[in-house]
Protein backbone atom coordinates (compact mmCIF):
# COMPACT_ATOMS: atom_id res chain seq x y z
CA UNK A 1 0.00 0.00 0.00
CA UNK A 2 1.22 3.55 -0.82
CA UNK A 3 2.08 5.09 2.64
CA UNK A 4 3.40 8.55 3.23
CA UNK A 5 4.80 9.05 7.33
CA UNK A 6 5.45 12.33 7.82
CA UNK A 7 8.82 13.31 9.97
CA UNK A 8 8.57 16.38 12.06
CA UNK A 9 11.57 18.67 12.75
CA UNK A 10 12.13 17.35 16.31
CA UNK A 11 11.59 13.41 15.48
CA UNK A 12 14.94 12.42 14.11
CA UNK A 13 15.13 9.35 15.36
CA UNK A 14 17.19 6.96 13.40
CA UNK A 15 16.46 4.05 15.35
CA UNK A 16 12.36 3.81 15.13
CA UNK A 17 11.30 0.88 13.82
CA UNK A 18 10.07 2.85 10.81
CA UNK A 19 14.05 2.47 9.74
CA UNK A 20 14.65 -1.07 10.34
CA UNK A 21 14.05 -1.79 6.75
CA UNK A 22 13.39 0.50 3.32
CA UNK A 23 10.16 -0.51 1.66
CA UNK A 24 9.63 0.98 -2.08
CA UNK A 25 5.46 1.48 -1.33
CA UNK A 26 6.74 3.79 1.76
CA UNK A 27 7.78 7.55 1.13
CA UNK A 28 8.85 9.66 4.58
CA UNK A 29 8.02 13.57 4.07
CA UNK A 30 10.33 16.26 6.02
CA UNK A 31 9.11 19.92 5.63
CA UNK A 32 11.04 22.91 6.34
CA UNK A 33 8.21 25.35 6.95
CA UNK A 34 6.96 29.17 7.29
CA UNK A 35 3.94 27.13 10.18
CA UNK A 36 7.16 26.32 12.08
CA UNK A 37 9.31 28.96 11.78
CA UNK A 38 6.78 31.81 12.12
CA UNK A 39 4.55 30.49 14.92
CA UNK A 40 6.73 32.14 17.68
CA UNK A 41 9.74 34.82 16.39
CA UNK A 42 12.84 32.19 17.26
CA UNK A 43 16.45 32.38 17.59
CA UNK A 44 18.16 32.25 14.30
CA UNK A 45 20.46 29.61 15.30
CA UNK A 46 17.83 27.26 16.68
CA UNK A 47 16.06 27.08 13.16
CA UNK A 48 19.43 26.58 11.52
CA UNK A 49 19.83 23.83 13.81
CA UNK A 50 16.21 22.30 13.03
CA UNK A 51 16.76 22.45 9.31
CA UNK A 52 20.21 21.70 9.43
CA UNK A 53 20.22 18.45 11.68
CA UNK A 54 16.36 17.56 9.54
CA UNK A 55 18.54 17.90 5.96
CA UNK A 56 21.21 15.50 7.49
CA UNK A 57 18.86 12.91 8.86
CA UNK A 58 17.17 13.03 5.10
CA UNK A 59 20.70 12.32 3.41
CA UNK A 60 21.09 9.44 5.91
CA UNK A 61 17.82 8.03 5.43
CA UNK A 62 17.87 8.13 1.61
CA UNK A 63 21.83 6.52 1.49
CA UNK A 64 20.65 3.51 3.83
CA UNK A 65 18.03 3.38 1.33
CA UNK A 66 14.71 4.92 2.41
CA UNK A 67 12.58 6.92 -0.13
CA UNK A 68 12.40 10.57 1.46
CA UNK A 69 10.44 13.52 0.21
CA UNK A 70 12.32 16.72 1.55
CA UNK A 71 10.35 20.44 0.79
CA UNK A 72 13.15 23.30 1.48
CA UNK A 73 11.61 25.98 2.48
CA UNK A 74 11.69 27.60 -1.16
CA UNK A 75 10.76 24.36 -2.52
CA UNK A 76 8.11 25.16 -5.42
CA UNK A 77 5.75 22.99 -4.03
CA UNK A 78 6.00 23.60 -0.71
CA UNK A 79 3.00 25.70 0.48
CA UNK A 80 4.05 26.50 3.83
CA UNK A 81 1.54 24.85 5.77
CA UNK A 82 1.67 21.19 7.04
CA UNK A 83 -1.82 20.37 5.70
CA UNK A 84 -1.79 21.42 2.84
CA UNK A 85 1.05 19.95 1.83
CA UNK A 86 0.13 16.62 2.73
CA UNK A 87 -3.47 16.89 1.15
CA UNK A 88 -1.32 18.03 -2.06
CA UNK A 89 0.88 15.32 -2.00
CA UNK A 90 -1.81 12.57 -1.09
CA UNK A 91 -3.77 13.88 -4.25
CA UNK A 92 -1.11 13.66 -6.38
CA UNK A 93 0.77 10.87 -6.09
CA UNK A 94 -1.77 8.92 -4.92
CA UNK A 95 -1.76 7.79 -1.41
CA UNK A 96 -3.56 5.19 0.45
CA UNK A 97 -2.25 5.98 3.73
CA UNK A 98 -1.01 8.11 5.87
CA UNK A 99 1.63 7.47 9.10
CA UNK A 100 2.79 9.89 11.42
CA UNK A 101 4.93 10.03 15.01
CA UNK A 102 2.58 11.57 17.93
CA UNK A 103 3.83 14.67 17.99
CA UNK A 104 4.98 16.42 21.17
CA UNK A 105 2.96 19.55 21.24
CA UNK A 106 -0.60 19.79 21.88
CA UNK A 107 -0.86 22.53 18.71
CA UNK A 108 0.43 19.40 16.28
CA UNK A 109 -1.21 16.71 17.84
CA UNK A 110 -4.81 18.79 17.23
CA UNK A 111 -3.73 19.58 13.86
CA UNK A 112 -2.72 16.43 12.68
CA UNK A 113 -5.55 14.45 14.02
CA UNK A 114 -7.40 17.03 12.38
CA UNK A 115 -5.35 16.39 9.00
CA UNK A 116 -5.80 12.35 9.31
CA UNK A 117 -9.66 12.61 9.45
CA UNK A 118 -9.68 15.22 6.95
CA UNK A 119 -8.22 13.04 4.19
CA UNK A 120 -10.15 10.00 3.21
CA UNK A 121 -7.59 7.53 3.09
CA UNK A 122 -6.20 5.50 6.34
CA UNK A 123 -4.54 7.43 8.79
CA UNK A 124 -2.47 5.70 11.60
CA UNK A 125 -0.19 7.51 15.02
CA UNK A 126 2.59 5.61 16.14
CA UNK A 127 4.86 5.98 19.23
CA UNK A 128 7.78 8.32 18.54
CA UNK A 129 9.59 5.85 20.35
CA UNK A 130 11.83 8.26 22.47
CA UNK A 131 10.16 8.91 26.01
CA UNK A 132 10.80 6.63 28.48
CA UNK A 133 7.18 6.74 29.79
CA UNK A 134 3.53 7.35 27.92
CA UNK A 135 1.69 10.76 27.74
CA UNK A 136 -0.62 9.82 30.81
CA UNK A 137 1.49 7.71 33.30
CA UNK A 138 2.32 10.79 35.33
CA UNK A 139 -1.34 11.79 35.82
CA UNK A 140 -2.37 8.33 36.38
CA UNK A 141 0.10 8.33 39.14
CA UNK A 142 -0.57 11.73 41.03
CA UNK A 143 -4.37 11.54 39.80
CA UNK A 144 -6.52 13.60 42.37
CA UNK A 145 -2.92 15.21 43.77
CA UNK A 146 -2.92 18.95 44.11
CA UNK A 147 1.32 18.48 43.71
CA UNK A 148 2.91 16.20 41.68
CA UNK A 149 6.09 15.73 43.38
CA UNK A 150 9.19 14.71 41.08
CA UNK A 151 11.04 12.91 43.45
CA UNK A 152 8.74 10.06 43.90
CA UNK A 153 8.57 10.17 40.23
CA UNK A 154 11.87 9.86 39.93
CA UNK A 155 12.66 7.33 42.20
CA UNK A 156 10.04 4.97 40.34
CA UNK A 157 12.04 5.47 37.38
CA UNK A 158 15.30 4.48 38.91
CA UNK A 159 13.51 1.52 39.83
CA UNK A 160 11.63 1.01 36.40
CA UNK A 161 15.07 1.43 34.41
CA UNK A 162 17.34 0.13 37.17
CA UNK A 163 19.52 2.90 37.09
CA UNK A 164 22.32 3.12 39.30
CA UNK A 165 20.46 0.43 42.01
CA UNK A 166 21.37 -2.06 44.71
CA UNK A 167 18.47 -4.51 44.16
CA UNK A 168 15.07 -3.79 42.80
CA UNK A 169 14.22 -1.16 45.67
CA UNK A 170 17.25 0.25 47.24
CA UNK A 171 19.35 2.85 45.32
CA UNK A 172 23.29 2.68 45.39
CA UNK A 173 24.82 3.45 48.55
CA UNK A 174 21.45 3.76 49.77
CA UNK A 175 20.61 7.35 48.63
CA UNK A 176 19.06 8.72 46.14
CA UNK A 177 19.62 12.12 46.12
CA UNK A 178 22.50 14.33 46.35
CA UNK A 179 21.26 17.56 45.98
CA UNK A 180 22.51 19.26 48.82
CA UNK A 181 26.35 18.51 47.60
CA UNK A 182 25.34 20.23 44.50
CA UNK A 183 24.86 24.01 45.37
CA UNK A 184 28.20 25.48 45.41
CA UNK A 185 29.15 28.67 43.36
CA UNK A 186 32.42 28.33 40.99
CA UNK A 187 35.62 29.17 42.55
CA UNK A 188 37.90 29.06 39.96
CA UNK A 189 39.69 26.24 41.35
CA UNK A 190 39.03 23.61 38.89
CA UNK A 191 39.27 24.83 34.85
CA UNK A 192 36.49 24.86 32.77
CA UNK A 193 36.86 23.63 29.59
CA UNK A 194 36.23 25.55 26.27
CA UNK A 195 32.96 24.86 25.05
CA UNK A 196 33.09 22.08 21.94
CA UNK A 197 32.10 23.49 18.85
CA UNK A 198 31.24 21.85 15.66
CA UNK A 199 32.79 24.69 13.55
CA UNK A 200 30.06 24.27 10.69
CA UNK A 201 29.32 26.10 7.35
CA UNK A 202 25.76 26.94 8.30
CA UNK A 203 25.86 30.51 5.38
CA UNK A 204 23.27 28.65 3.08
CA UNK A 205 20.85 27.74 5.79
CA UNK A 206 21.32 31.54 6.82
CA UNK A 207 20.76 33.16 3.63
CA UNK A 208 18.15 30.94 2.83
CA UNK A 209 16.32 32.32 5.76
CA UNK A 210 17.41 36.04 4.85
CA UNK A 211 15.72 35.74 0.90
CA UNK A 212 12.62 33.97 2.41
CA UNK A 213 12.30 36.47 5.14
CA UNK A 214 12.00 34.88 8.13
CA UNK A 215 11.84 37.09 11.22
CA UNK A 216 14.83 35.87 13.90
CA UNK A 217 16.48 37.46 16.26
CA UNK A 218 20.05 36.26 18.29
CA UNK A 219 23.81 36.31 17.12
CA UNK A 220 25.07 33.82 14.76
CA UNK A 221 28.55 33.65 13.34
CA UNK A 222 27.41 31.22 9.89
CA UNK A 223 31.22 29.75 9.58
CA UNK A 224 31.77 28.62 12.93
CA UNK A 225 28.17 26.58 14.04
CA UNK A 226 28.03 25.39 17.37
CA UNK A 227 25.68 23.31 18.22
CA UNK A 228 25.73 18.99 17.26
CA UNK A 229 22.82 18.25 14.74
CA UNK A 230 23.85 15.05 13.78
CA UNK A 231 24.00 11.58 15.69
CA UNK A 232 27.69 11.34 15.15
CA UNK A 233 28.22 15.14 16.47
CA UNK A 234 25.67 14.52 19.30
CA UNK A 235 27.54 11.64 20.69
CA UNK A 236 30.58 13.57 20.24
CA UNK A 237 29.01 15.75 22.39
CA UNK A 238 28.30 13.63 24.93
CA UNK A 239 31.87 12.03 25.07
CA UNK A 240 33.02 15.32 25.60
CA UNK A 241 30.40 16.06 28.23
CA UNK A 242 31.62 12.63 30.01
CA UNK A 243 35.03 13.01 30.05
CA UNK A 244 35.32 17.02 30.93
CA UNK A 245 32.21 17.96 32.27
CA UNK A 246 30.87 14.97 34.11
CA UNK A 247 33.21 14.95 37.55
CA UNK A 248 32.31 18.43 38.08
CA UNK A 249 28.74 18.65 36.66
CA UNK A 250 27.24 18.06 40.26
CA UNK A 251 29.08 20.08 41.67
CA UNK A 252 28.67 23.70 39.88
CA UNK A 253 25.27 22.89 38.64
CA UNK A 254 23.62 25.80 40.41
CA UNK A 255 27.03 28.31 39.84
CA UNK A 256 26.60 31.43 37.88
CA UNK A 257 29.89 33.03 35.83
CA UNK A 258 30.40 35.72 34.28
CA UNK A 259 33.69 33.92 31.99
CA UNK A 260 31.85 30.74 31.58
CA UNK A 261 28.54 30.68 29.97
CA UNK A 262 27.86 26.78 30.26
CA UNK A 263 30.32 25.83 32.93
CA UNK A 264 30.04 21.84 32.89
CA UNK A 265 26.55 21.94 31.43
CA UNK A 266 26.45 18.76 28.99
CA UNK A 267 24.84 21.12 26.21
CA UNK A 268 22.90 17.94 25.19
CA UNK A 269 19.23 19.44 25.01
CA UNK A 270 19.01 20.12 21.18
CA UNK A 271 19.89 16.84 19.91
CA UNK A 272 17.88 14.69 22.62
CA UNK A 273 15.02 17.16 22.08
CA UNK A 274 15.17 16.40 18.10
CA UNK A 275 15.34 12.69 19.14
CA UNK A 276 18.72 12.23 17.73
CA UNK A 277 20.12 11.13 21.33
CA UNK A 278 17.57 8.67 23.18
CA UNK A 279 17.48 9.41 27.07
CA UNK A 280 18.37 6.01 27.75
CA UNK A 281 21.00 5.90 25.58
CA UNK A 282 22.56 8.86 27.07
CA UNK A 283 21.63 7.65 30.25
CA UNK A 284 23.27 4.12 30.19
CA UNK A 285 26.41 5.75 28.40
CA UNK A 286 26.54 8.23 31.47
CA UNK A 287 26.37 5.67 34.01
CA UNK A 288 28.76 3.04 32.43
CA UNK A 289 31.86 5.88 32.25
CA UNK A 290 30.66 6.24 35.73
CA UNK A 291 31.25 3.03 37.07
CA UNK A 292 34.64 2.88 34.53
CA UNK A 293 35.74 6.13 36.51
CA UNK A 294 34.33 6.12 39.87
CA UNK A 295 37.96 6.85 41.37
CA UNK A 296 37.41 10.33 39.58
CA UNK A 297 33.82 10.74 39.45
CA UNK A 298 32.09 11.38 42.81
CA UNK A 299 28.44 9.77 42.21
CA UNK A 300 26.87 12.77 43.41
CA UNK A 301 28.03 13.75 39.82
CA UNK A 302 26.45 11.25 38.62
CA UNK A 303 22.90 11.38 40.24
CA UNK A 304 22.89 14.80 39.34
CA UNK A 305 22.94 14.05 35.78
CA UNK A 306 20.49 11.04 35.78
CA UNK A 307 18.15 12.76 37.71
CA UNK A 308 17.70 15.71 35.20
CA UNK A 309 17.40 13.38 32.11
CA UNK A 310 15.25 10.54 33.40
CA UNK A 311 13.44 12.53 36.15
CA UNK A 312 13.01 16.19 35.08
CA UNK A 313 12.75 15.75 31.33
CA UNK A 314 10.34 12.92 31.64
CA UNK A 315 8.08 14.20 34.26
CA UNK A 316 7.86 18.22 32.64
CA UNK A 317 6.78 16.00 29.66
CA UNK A 318 4.24 13.96 31.86
CA UNK A 319 2.90 17.55 33.27
CA UNK A 320 2.73 18.75 29.67
CA UNK A 321 0.16 16.23 28.55
CA UNK A 322 -1.72 16.11 32.10
CA UNK A 323 -3.00 19.32 31.48
CA UNK A 324 -2.83 20.88 27.67
CA UNK A 325 -4.76 22.79 27.03
CA UNK A 326 -5.43 24.77 30.10
CA UNK A 327 -1.67 24.88 31.32
CA UNK A 328 -0.87 27.37 28.87
CA UNK A 329 -3.03 29.91 30.24
CA UNK A 330 -2.31 29.42 33.83
CA UNK A 331 -1.37 32.75 35.52
CA UNK A 332 -1.59 32.24 39.27
CA UNK A 333 -0.88 35.55 40.53
CA UNK A 334 -2.85 37.41 37.47
CA UNK A 335 0.71 38.86 36.44
CA UNK A 336 0.28 41.27 33.15
CA UNK A 337 3.00 43.52 32.75
CA UNK A 338 4.87 43.35 29.70
CA UNK A 339 8.25 42.53 29.19
CA UNK A 340 11.00 44.97 29.46
CA UNK A 341 12.91 45.84 26.38
CA UNK A 342 16.29 44.99 27.43
CA UNK A 343 14.97 41.09 27.57
CA UNK A 344 15.88 41.86 24.00
CA UNK A 345 18.88 42.96 24.02
CA UNK A 346 20.35 42.45 27.33
CA UNK A 347 21.06 46.01 27.60
CA UNK A 348 20.19 46.48 31.23
CA UNK A 349 22.68 47.88 34.27
CA UNK A 350 21.56 44.81 36.12
CA UNK A 351 24.66 43.03 35.99
CA UNK A 352 22.99 39.51 36.36
CA UNK A 353 20.45 39.95 33.37
CA UNK A 354 22.77 41.35 31.15
CA UNK A 355 25.01 38.29 31.36
CA UNK A 356 22.21 35.75 31.63
CA UNK A 357 20.27 37.66 28.46
CA UNK A 358 23.87 38.21 26.67
CA UNK A 359 24.51 34.35 26.74
CA UNK A 360 21.30 33.76 25.08
CA UNK A 361 21.45 35.98 22.19
CA UNK A 362 24.95 35.17 21.73
CA UNK A 363 24.48 31.07 21.94
CA UNK A 364 20.62 30.49 21.95
CA UNK A 365 21.60 29.01 25.63
CA UNK A 366 21.54 29.79 29.05
CA UNK A 367 22.00 27.42 31.65
CA UNK A 368 18.84 26.50 34.29
CA UNK A 369 20.28 28.20 37.04
CA UNK A 370 20.45 31.59 34.51
CA UNK A 371 17.00 30.57 32.80
CA UNK A 372 15.79 29.96 36.61
CA UNK A 373 17.11 32.16 38.70
CA UNK A 374 17.82 35.18 36.90
CA UNK A 375 15.66 35.26 34.34
CA UNK A 376 13.02 33.86 35.27
CA UNK A 377 13.04 35.29 39.08
CA UNK A 378 13.08 38.78 37.81
CA UNK A 379 10.14 37.94 35.52
CA UNK A 380 8.28 36.56 38.66
CA UNK A 381 9.12 39.43 41.01
CA UNK A 382 8.38 42.15 38.97
CA UNK A 383 5.07 40.45 37.74
CA UNK A 384 5.33 39.78 33.93
CA UNK A 385 2.81 38.10 32.38
CA UNK A 386 3.42 34.36 31.72
CA UNK A 387 1.84 34.65 27.93
CA UNK A 388 4.85 37.01 26.94
CA UNK A 389 7.13 35.34 28.76
CA UNK A 390 6.62 31.85 27.36
CA UNK A 391 6.95 33.73 23.88
CA UNK A 392 10.54 34.80 24.58
CA UNK A 393 11.54 31.45 26.06
CA UNK A 394 9.97 29.17 23.70
CA UNK A 395 11.62 31.61 20.97
CA UNK A 396 15.40 31.88 22.54
CA UNK A 397 16.77 28.46 23.25
CA UNK A 398 18.09 26.17 20.91
CA UNK A 399 16.21 23.40 23.01
CA UNK A 400 12.67 25.42 22.90
CA UNK A 401 9.72 22.81 22.43
CA UNK A 402 6.49 23.67 24.26
CA UNK A 403 5.69 20.72 25.75
CA UNK A 404 9.58 21.22 28.09
CA UNK A 405 9.73 25.22 27.90
CA UNK A 406 6.07 25.63 29.43
CA UNK A 407 6.26 23.62 31.79
CA UNK A 408 9.74 25.12 32.75
CA UNK A 409 8.40 28.69 32.30
CA UNK A 410 4.98 28.64 33.70
CA UNK A 411 5.57 25.72 36.45
CA UNK A 412 8.60 25.64 37.47
CA UNK A 413 9.92 29.16 37.10
CA UNK A 414 7.25 31.19 37.18
CA UNK A 415 4.33 29.45 39.88
CA UNK A 416 1.76 30.21 37.49
CA UNK A 417 0.13 26.99 37.92
CA UNK A 418 -0.38 27.62 41.77
CA UNK A 419 1.91 24.99 42.67
CA UNK A 420 1.86 21.51 40.32
CA UNK A 421 5.33 21.71 40.00
CA UNK A 422 6.82 23.76 42.61
CA UNK A 423 5.97 23.76 46.12
CA UNK A 424 6.99 26.75 46.28
CA UNK A 425 7.55 29.84 44.12
CA UNK A 426 11.82 30.01 42.91
CA UNK A 427 12.34 33.89 43.77
CA UNK A 428 15.67 34.80 46.00
CA UNK A 429 17.01 38.72 46.35
CA UNK A 430 20.50 39.48 45.61
CA UNK A 431 21.83 37.38 48.27
CA UNK A 432 21.32 34.12 46.64
CA UNK A 433 22.73 35.53 43.18
CA UNK A 434 25.87 37.01 44.70
CA UNK A 435 26.33 33.55 46.85
CA UNK A 436 26.14 31.64 43.43
CA UNK A 437 27.43 34.04 41.07
CA UNK A 438 30.42 36.89 40.20
CA UNK A 439 27.50 39.05 38.73
CA UNK A 440 27.26 41.14 41.93
CA UNK A 441 31.08 42.56 42.46
CA UNK A 442 30.88 44.51 38.93
CA UNK A 443 27.39 45.52 38.97
CA UNK A 444 25.92 49.46 38.96
CA UNK A 445 23.89 48.26 41.57
CA UNK A 446 24.46 48.05 45.42
CA UNK A 447 23.79 44.16 45.99
CA UNK A 448 23.35 45.03 49.99
CA UNK A 449 21.28 48.08 49.39
CA UNK A 450 17.02 47.24 49.48
CA UNK A 451 16.17 50.99 48.83
CA UNK A 452 17.58 54.10 47.96
CA UNK A 453 20.35 55.10 45.09
CA UNK A 454 21.28 52.24 43.27
CA UNK A 455 19.89 49.52 45.30
CA UNK A 456 19.85 46.47 43.86
CA UNK A 457 16.36 45.74 42.43
CA UNK A 458 16.02 42.39 43.31
CA UNK A 459 15.77 42.66 47.24
CA UNK A 460 12.88 45.31 47.06
CA UNK A 461 10.82 43.15 44.34
CA UNK A 462 11.60 40.53 46.42
CA UNK A 463 9.84 41.63 49.39
CA UNK A 464 7.26 43.80 47.69
CA UNK A 465 6.72 40.23 45.72
CA UNK A 466 5.85 38.78 49.02
CA UNK A 467 3.88 41.57 50.13
CA UNK A 468 1.50 41.96 47.26
CA UNK A 469 0.85 37.81 47.12
CA UNK A 470 0.36 37.62 51.01
CA UNK A 471 -3.01 35.94 50.19
CA UNK A 472 -1.96 33.48 48.10
CA UNK A 473 1.48 32.54 49.70
CA UNK A 474 1.50 33.34 53.76
CA UNK A 475 -0.32 29.69 54.35
CA UNK A 476 2.35 27.89 52.20
CA UNK A 477 4.29 26.11 54.97
CA UNK A 478 7.45 25.56 52.27
CA UNK A 479 7.77 29.21 52.76
CA UNK A 480 8.59 29.34 56.06
CA UNK A 481 10.69 32.71 57.61
CA UNK A 482 9.41 34.98 55.09
CA UNK A 483 6.71 36.15 56.29
CA UNK A 484 7.27 36.30 59.81
CA UNK A 485 10.44 38.17 58.64
CA UNK A 486 8.23 40.94 57.21
CA UNK A 487 5.97 41.28 59.64
CA UNK A 488 9.29 42.47 62.11
CA UNK A 489 10.65 44.75 59.86
CA UNK A 490 10.52 48.26 61.08
CA UNK A 491 7.15 49.98 59.69
CA UNK A 492 9.61 52.60 58.11
CA UNK A 493 12.01 50.64 56.60
CA UNK A 494 8.93 48.60 54.93
CA UNK A 495 7.64 51.38 53.43
CA UNK A 496 10.70 52.70 52.01
CA UNK A 497 11.45 49.09 50.67
CA UNK A 498 7.73 49.31 48.65
CA UNK A 499 8.01 52.17 47.72
CA UNK A 500 11.31 51.79 46.02
CA UNK A 501 9.97 48.37 44.53
CA UNK A 502 7.04 50.56 43.08
CA UNK A 503 9.30 53.13 41.35
CA UNK A 504 11.29 50.37 39.90
CA UNK A 505 7.96 48.59 38.68
CA UNK A 506 6.81 52.09 37.05
CA UNK A 507 10.22 52.05 34.81
CA UNK A 508 11.19 48.73 34.01
CA UNK A 509 12.69 49.87 31.19
CA UNK A 510 15.24 51.94 32.80
CA UNK A 511 16.51 49.53 35.28
P1 LIG B 1 22.23 19.97 31.70
O1 LIG B 1 22.26 20.91 32.80
O2 LIG B 1 23.56 19.44 31.21
O3 LIG B 1 21.23 18.80 31.97
C1 LIG B 1 21.21 17.59 31.21
C2 LIG B 1 19.89 17.37 30.54
O4 LIG B 1 18.87 17.18 31.51
C3 LIG B 1 19.38 18.49 29.66
O5 LIG B 1 19.96 18.47 28.37
C4 LIG B 1 17.89 18.23 29.62
O6 LIG B 1 17.58 17.29 28.63
C5 LIG B 1 17.62 17.62 30.99
N1 LIG B 1 17.06 18.62 31.90
C6 LIG B 1 17.70 19.30 32.87
N2 LIG B 1 16.83 20.07 33.56
C7 LIG B 1 15.63 19.90 32.98
C8 LIG B 1 14.35 20.44 33.22
N3 LIG B 1 14.10 21.31 34.20
N4 LIG B 1 13.35 20.05 32.42
C9 LIG B 1 13.55 19.18 31.42
N5 LIG B 1 14.75 18.64 31.15
C10 LIG B 1 15.77 18.99 31.92
N6 LIG B 1 14.76 22.67 28.79
C11 LIG B 1 14.52 22.35 27.51
O7 LIG B 1 14.97 21.28 27.06
N7 LIG B 1 13.79 23.15 26.70
C12 LIG B 1 13.27 24.34 27.13
O8 LIG B 1 12.62 25.06 26.38
C13 LIG B 1 13.53 24.72 28.48
N8 LIG B 1 13.05 25.90 28.96
C14 LIG B 1 13.31 26.24 30.26
C15 LIG B 1 12.76 27.44 30.74
C16 LIG B 1 12.98 27.80 32.06
C17 LIG B 1 12.37 29.07 32.60
C18 LIG B 1 13.74 26.96 32.90
C19 LIG B 1 13.96 27.33 34.32
C20 LIG B 1 14.28 25.78 32.42
C21 LIG B 1 14.07 25.40 31.11
N9 LIG B 1 14.57 24.18 30.59
C22 LIG B 1 14.30 23.84 29.29
C23 LIG B 1 15.28 23.21 31.45
C24 LIG B 1 16.82 23.36 31.47
O9 LIG B 1 17.16 24.68 31.78
C25 LIG B 1 17.46 22.93 30.16
O10 LIG B 1 17.04 21.63 29.82
C26 LIG B 1 18.98 22.91 30.26
O11 LIG B 1 19.45 24.19 30.64
C27 LIG B 1 19.60 22.49 28.95
O12 LIG B 1 21.00 22.62 28.98
P2 LIG B 1 21.97 21.36 29.09
O13 LIG B 1 21.69 20.41 27.99
O14 LIG B 1 23.36 21.90 29.18
O15 LIG B 1 21.50 20.73 30.45
FE1 LIG C 1 21.95 41.32 39.88
FE2 LIG C 1 21.51 42.89 42.03
FE3 LIG C 1 23.71 41.42 41.87
FE4 LIG C 1 23.40 43.50 40.29
S1 LIG C 1 23.57 43.53 42.51
S2 LIG C 1 24.19 41.50 39.69
S3 LIG C 1 21.21 43.43 39.86
S4 LIG C 1 21.62 40.65 41.98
Amino acid sequence: MRTLRLLLGDQLNAEHSWFQQADDQVWYLMMEMRQETDYVMHHVQKVVAFFKAMRAFAAEREAEGHQVIYYELNHPHNQQSLPENVQQLVEEYGFERFEYQMPDEYRLDEQLRELGESLGIEYQAVDTEHFLTQRHELADMFAGKKTYLMETFYRNMRKRYDVMMQDEKTPLTGQWNYDQNNRQPYDGKVPVPEPLSFGENVAEIVELLEAQGVKTFGEIDPDNFLWPTTRQEAEEALEFFLEKCLPYFGTYQDALSKEHWSLFHSRISFPINAKILHPLYVTRRAVAHWEGHQDEIDISQIEGFVRQVIGWREYMRGVYWAHMPEYAEKNFFGHDRKLPEWYWTGDTKMNCLHHAIRNSLDNAYAHHIQRLMVTGNFALLAGIDPDELDQWYLGIYIDAIEWVEITNTRGMSQYADGGLVGTKPYVSSANYIDKMSDYCKSCHYAKTKKHGDKACPFNSLYWHFYERNRDKLEKNPRIGFVYPTLNKMKPDNRQMMMEQAEEYLADLNSL
